[in-house]
């Protein structure tokens, strides 16, 4: 409620997305959503919620339904788009994530024509059929999408990616263009339906894999071309400290930046002034999966009072976060909010 009238989830976290909202902090996630409670709750498990689009629904929609958050977040992985370019995986287990078998080694001539007819890239637009049939619109809906330079780390091999960024920045460039061709692609086939926040997720972009100035060289012009790519709302989540590259995170057009808690929020606020919105920056594992009441109401507050504009975990939740805890972050939130009114 907002001066009496009703605000819809969505219009409230795009609003606060685009740094316009002064009175209200919405709770949300970015990163992936999904864990054991949940799985117990819906049916719906892991591996099989990665292959099919009912089970991928009905998971991503129990979190909503179970920690009373309001956002729909799929997938819950980020190697769908390596293997719609080729990479064998290995699909996981109810909690562990699907990874990356064996990077395809060399470079794909090109991205196939229809590349979004590959691999799972069906089963994400079927997962978003159902929401829109069967989720209130007024639920915002949020699709993350692997970045360019994790992507074509899954290609080349992250080391071979990691080492050419000093020793053969032409194969870099290659790599990075072919993937960011597909990412092109499939940001344009989520765009055909009702999406309200994409979600870059750039871990292997982050300052313990690449230099300051590799990210500045390689991966910001891709971020960028993917951002001018798509009118919807974007977030920027790159992991660990992200401190040194906030400057160019902020100048690469996302709306938002979702940062860890290894990032202070005063420090990046005084970084990226209001030129984006900071989302963030719970801890997911010391705060989500291994903190009591107290440790997630600590941190919530610490994050709020430091001006985050979008609470949420720093991260993807690890499988066994017990829901108490994620709707503990929740209710902080509501608390604070109405609070400082
Ligand atoms: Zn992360």
């Amino acid at each position: 409620m907002r001066g009496g009238i009703h605000i819809d989830a969505d219009t409230q976290l795009i609003t606060a997305l685009h740094g316009e909202a002064t009175d209200f902090v919405p709770v949300t996630s970015v990163t992936q959503t999904a864990t054991l409670e949940q799985m117990k709750a819906s049916g719906a498990a892991w591996p099989a919620a990665h292959t099919d689009p009912h089970k991928l629904y009905m998971l991503a929609n129990t979190f909503r339904s179970l920690t009373g958050i309001p956002v729909i977040r799929i997938p819950f992985e980020i190697t769908l788009e390596a293997e719609a370019l080729g990479c064998a995986l290995n699909m996981g287990k109810m909690d562990k994530t699907p990874y990356v078998n064996e990077p395809v080694g060399h470079l794909p001539d090109s991205v196939p024509r229809d590349a979004t007819s590959l691999g799972r890239v069906s089963v994400i637009l079927e997962a978003l059929d159902l929401i829109e049939q069967k989720v209130p619109h007024d639920v915002p809906v949020v699709v993350g999408v692997t970045g360019p330079f994790t992507l074509a780390g899954h290609l080349a091999g992250i080391e071979n990616l990691v080492k050419w960024t000093r020793t053969d920045p032409d194969t870099v460039q290659e790599y990075l263009t072919l993937a960011t061709t597909f990412l092109n692609d499939y940001l344009e086939s989520l765009g055909t339906r009702s999406v309200d926040v994409v979600s870059i997720l750039e871990p292997s972009a982050s300052t313990d894999m690449i230099s300051p100035s590799a990210f500045k060289r390689f991966v910001m012009p891709m971020l960028k071309e993917l951002a001018d790519a798509t009118e919807t709302t974007k977030v920027l989540h790159i992991c660990g400290d992200c401190t040194p590259i906030l400057e160019y995170m902020a100048q690469s057009g996302y709306s938002g930046l979702s940062v860890e808690s290894a990032v202070s929020v005063k420090k990046a606020r005084r970084i990226v002034k209001e030129s984006v919105s900071l989302v963030g920056n719970i801890d997911p594992v010391s705060v989500l999966l291994q903190g009591d009441h107290d440790t997630v109401a600590e941190a919530t507050e610490k994050a709020i009072l430091e001006g985050i504009d979008v609470v949420a975990p720093g991260c993807g939740l690890a499988p066994a976060t017990p829901t108490e805890n994620i709707v503990t972050m929740r209710k902080e939130t509501e608390r604070i909010v109405n609070e400082y009114q």
